[in-house]
């Protein structure tokens, strides 16, 4: 008697990037001051608008088993979204209701990868990206895109390993880059996903963090959404990472599959956070708009401060919520960094190297704390780091 092979190699060894982000949970939980610029995670927590239209639907009743791939008007709010949004017609029956963003995600490979598969996904990435792939039983196949490009994937790259391939995933607006895929960047792709006959996975997670130029849907190309799996969240949009409430957007034939597999694992999403999501999203953009500025603030401070030195450069980020540093002119590694940094200064980043080898050298900020924490923090990286510049040239 053993755990599956399926289980065992989830994780890929050591502590799959995570281990300066739990040195600094370590530190906190032993009553540290660390400032955390580690997870997507808001400062603010969920309106208290949308958590009283939660505790409504609970104590009105709706605490029993809910309907599978999502109550009727909660899929046509999202369909109507998605409509919206990509101009493209998406009815109720395209749309399934999933445990946050990463059930999605894990939903959308395993309704697309056989084992043995291989299943594209763009380097950096995701911290789960791998995880979730290999948990499908899939072989994961890393694409890099590079920082010189704004980290902007090259199709001709993807169509190199793209042979015999089933799925391949993208994100735009990027986590951990911050790059929102170009109008280019995007015709490209979805003519390497047309000529290997690929499945394109999209991750939209980030639909309403765009600071500079325009979020494209995949669904919204030509002739792209018949082989488009799209995976959508209420976590980003509506600070509710807590509330687990996701959705995919599918043909309709893989949407029936896919709520086949949600029958058997997570039997629906609570019908309290669908109420609660729909109305959140009945809310309209107004409560978007809302909980993204904050970013799009602190993304502008975190330009202007490091515009002031030679040693670190920005990455575009032209959307999400989080900053990408390149601090390769120090001579160290994003880890490296990252722990003298927590060390030194009581901050907490992740390193690059945590989201992909594309990404070493490189450090990822979240923007999730106040403007003045962060603007102080940003400025006690940068000295680190120009510091850090000086001794590997002396
Ligand atoms: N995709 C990306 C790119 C993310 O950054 C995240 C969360 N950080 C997710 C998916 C999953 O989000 P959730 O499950 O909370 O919807």
């Amino acid at each position: 008697m053993h755990p599956s092979k399926r289980v065992t190699t989830i994780n890929a060894g050591g502590d799959d990037g995570w281990g300066l982000f739990n040195a600094a949970k370590k530190r906190v939980a032993k009553g540290q001051d660390i400032i955390e610029l580690t997870q997507g995670e808001h400062d603010i927590t969920t309106d208290t608008r949308i958590l009283e239209a939660m505790h409504k639907a609970a104590i009105g009743g709706n605490t029993g088993y809910s309907a599978i791939p999502g109550i009727p008007a909660l899929r046509e709010a999202i369909a109507a979204r998605v409509t919206r949004q990509s101009g493209v017609k998406t009815t109720p029956d395209n749309v399934v209701v999933t445990a946050g963003g990463q059930a999605a995600l894990f939903a959308a490979h395993y309704a697309t990868c056989d084992p043995g598969d291989k299943a594209l996904f763009i380097d950096p990435y995701y911290a789960t990206y791998p995880g979730t792939i290999r948990s499908v039983g899939a072989v994961p196949v890393p694409v890099k895109a590079r920082s010189r490009d704004g980290f902007q994937p090259r199709p001709a790259d993807i169509s190199a390993k793209a042979d015999g391939a089933a799925s391949l995933l993208i994100n735009s607006p990027n986590n951990p880059t911050g790059a929102v895929y170009s109008s280019e960047i995007m015709t490209g792709i979805g003519r390497v996903a047309q000529d290997h006959d690929l499945w394109l996975i999209s991750d939209e997670v980030y639909d309403t963090q765009v600071w500079d130029g325009d979020h494209i849907p995949t669904r919204s190309l030509p002739d792209l959404a018949p082989r488009t799996i799209q995976v959508g969240s209420m976590s980003k949009s509506h600070a509710m990472t807590g509330s687990r409430l996701g959705w995919i957007i599918a043909p309709e034939d893989m949407a029936s599959h896919i709520i086949d597999l949600l029958t058997n694992t997570n039997y629906g999403v609570p019908g309290f956070i669908q109420e609660a999501a729909l109305f959140a999203l009945n809310l309209g953009p107004s409560i978007e708009e809302e909980v993204a500025a904050p970013f799009r603030r602190r993304r502008e401070i975190v330009k202007r401060i490091v515009a002031g030195q030679q040693v670190v450069k920005a990455i575009p980020s032209d959307g999400a919520m989080y900053a990408m540093l390149d601090l390769r002119a120090t001579g160290m590694t994003g880890e490296e960094f990252g722990y003298k940094l927590l060390d030194r200064e009581k901050i907490a980043i992740m390193p690059g190297e945590s989201f992909g080898s594309a990404a070493a050298g490189h450090i990822r900020v979240a923007l999730t704390t106040d403007d003045d924490k962060l603007e102080d923090a940003i400025r006690r990286l940068l000295a680190l780091a120009a510091e850090m510049a000086e001794t590997a040239d002396a």
